[in-house]
């Protein structure tokens, strides 16, 4: 069941190591409308643990009799190397490439435990909960304030990004974390998801597209 592996996008093995997933909540203004959130005044971080690591384009398994369970797709980001109280330059410096991951969200079950003021992680850490996509190297995307991304499900769209939608774009997510938490080889930073954010059903299938770079396709089990 965990045989997650990074992988680059000619689907060859990347010699990092399986590390921690820190997520962003709310970052793209119209998700936070759409779920009726405060905007933050400084990045809202969570970790996934490695545990939550799934191949996106075998299945993404959803927990059963839990509820509702979210697609929220993002922009991932894999670090190659150590990152602590870093600047913007160093920053980009240790990105080793952008990906695609989900942040699967048991919805009811997030909405419980934010009313008792608990953490989210029986919401959103649980095992496979982040199925992630290939990895395109750092120097083969353009521009990072400029990445255009979507998910179909079923042949009709149901999320599209763009990461200059932001409140903190991409290197100022990676310096601010790093205050917190360092970052190692192999962690994978998830960027927060744009609106669009719904339930998935069994036996959906997915589409999930990095403009300009690949497009993976799924099915919902
Ligand atoms: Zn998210």
């Amino acid at each position: 069941m965990f045989d997650y592996k990074h992988i680059d996008n000619d689907g060859q093995n990347i010699d990092l190591p399986l590390g921690k997933v820190v997520c962003v909540g709310r970052n793209y203004l119209q998700h936070i409308k759409e779920l009726e959130n405060d905007i933050p005044s400084e990045p809202l971080l969570f970790i996934k643990p490695s545990t939550s690591l799934a191949i996106l384009h075998r299945s993404v398994v959803l927990p059963k009799n839990l509820g509702p369970c979210h697609n929220e797709l993002e922009i991932a980001v894999l670090i190659k190397s150590p990152l602590s109280q870093a600047s913007l330059q160093v920053a980009a410096q240790a990105i080793w490439g952008i990906g695609l991951g989900l942040d699967l969200t048991l919805r009811e079950v997030q909405g419980r435990l934010k009313k008792q003021g608990q953490p989210w992680e029986r919401a959103k850490a649980f095992d496979l909960s982040c199925p992630m996509s290939q990895f395109v190297a750092k120097e083969k995307v353009k521009d990072l304030c400029n990445i255009t991304f979507s998910l179909q499900v079923n042949n009709s769209l149901r999320q599209h990004g763009n990461s200059q939608a932001m409140l903190f774009p991409i290197l100022e997510l990676l310096a601010n974390i790093s205050q917190t938490f360092s970052l190692l080889p192999g962690d994978i930073v998830m960027t927060g998801t744009p609106k669009g954010v719904a339930a998935l059903s069994s036996d959906d299938q997915l589409e999930v597209e990095l403009d300009g770079h690949f497009r993976v396709n799924t099915t919902v089990v």
